[in-house]
């Protein structure tokens, strides 16, 4: 069993892997320690996994799994958990955006007597104003309706021990938000603070949509916010339009004030309709993630691999 596993997913990211490979065993080493590093290749367009296959034939320390196609990061993460054997465990992005010397820190705080030690971005350099503005503002909301406490301008780059790894497997949900079914486990976590570099070479994996897709699953997972504001919404809509009722009934049979009421009865009907639109989709979004629950699917197919 190695001392670390180092869990890697890889999209697209041919311009990267040498120099990651170069700066992660350069550090590991420097560390003393006896390690793995577990490549997921979420299916690539481009070179990533020849590149991968190519480091894995010169060194014996690189696990590869390959995707039969592209599963999502969170989920590439998964497998890559599912599949290392370290005592200590963990995950960094590819792209060098989490500098991987960061390891050597992180490692010795958690020997203090930690069993997670999260990094938290101090900075964010080389991304632009909506990403950081929405993430900004989307880790701030999360964690004010969630009882969970979810670490802010916190990413997957952390470090764990086995036994949270362990518990991660338990975890059955097709839905991964780690950097919540993290804190939810427990046990002692605290955070060393860094600044986040820019993408060494290549284009971003994360677009707006599926971005969009994982503030969803966090949101869901860890809060029915949405599902009560959807209930206090009706709540409310119900009293004004009960107020409204009272008021069309003296109108019409007390002060018999009953010109033809086009603009109020619009208004009414638009306004109960809107808001019963977004009642339904809030609760769409649950029963969409309960039902892929339900189909019990494998999370990820994996093409190939050469762990044991
Ligand atoms: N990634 C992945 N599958 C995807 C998108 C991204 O495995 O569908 C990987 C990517 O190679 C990188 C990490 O997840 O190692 C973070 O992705 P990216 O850098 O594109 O996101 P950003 O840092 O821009 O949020
Ligand atoms: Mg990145």
């Amino acid at each position: 069993m190695p001392d670390i596993s180092i869990v890697i997913p890889v999209y697209n990211e041919e311009k990267n892997i040498y120099k990651l490979h170069e700066r992660l065993t350069d550090i590991i080493q420097k560390m003393q320690l006896s390690y793995e590093f577990v490549f997921v290749n979420d299916g690539s367009r481009d070179n990533s996994l020849n590149l991968v296959k190519g480091l894995a034939s010169t060194d014996p320390h690189i696990r590869f799994i390959d995707f039969s196609r592209n599963f999502g990061h969170q989920v590439a993460v998964t497998a890559g958990l599912d599949h290392c054997k370290g005592d200590a465990v963990v995950i960094i992005d590819s792209d060098l955006q989490d500098p991987p010397e960061l390891i050597a820190e992180m490692y010795s705080k958690m020997k203090e007597g930690y069993e997670v030690v999260y990094a938290k971005r101090k900075s964010r350099a080389g991304e632009n104003f909506l990403k950081k503005f929405t993430a900004k503002v989307f880790y701030r909301l999360l964690a004010k309706i969630t009882s969970v406490e979810i670490p802010v301008d916190t990413g997957d780059f952390r470090i764990m021990n086995k036994k949270i790894v362990e518990v991660l497997k338990q975890m059955p949900e097709q839905q991964k938000y780690l950097r919540g079914q993290i804190p939810w486990i427990g046990f002692r976590q605290t955070y060393v603070e860094y600044d986040r570099d820019e993408r060494h070479a290549g284009e971003t994996g994360y677009t707006y949509r599926k971005m969009l897709r994982f503030a969803m699953d966090g949101i869901t997972s860890f809060s029915t916010a949405p599902l009560k504001f959807a209930t206090a919404s009706g709540f409310a809509v119900s009293f004004i339009s009960f107020i409204w009722i009272i008021y069309a009934l003296f109108a019409r049979f007390i002060i018999r004030d009953y010109v033809p009421g086009w603009t109020s009865i619009m208004i009414a009907v638009l306004f109960i309709g809107g808001v019963q639109l977004i009642c339904i989709g809030i609760i769409g979004e649950y029963i969409s993630r309960m039902s892929a629950n339900i189909r019990n699917r494998p999370l990820y197919v994996i093409r190939e691999t050469n762990v044991e």
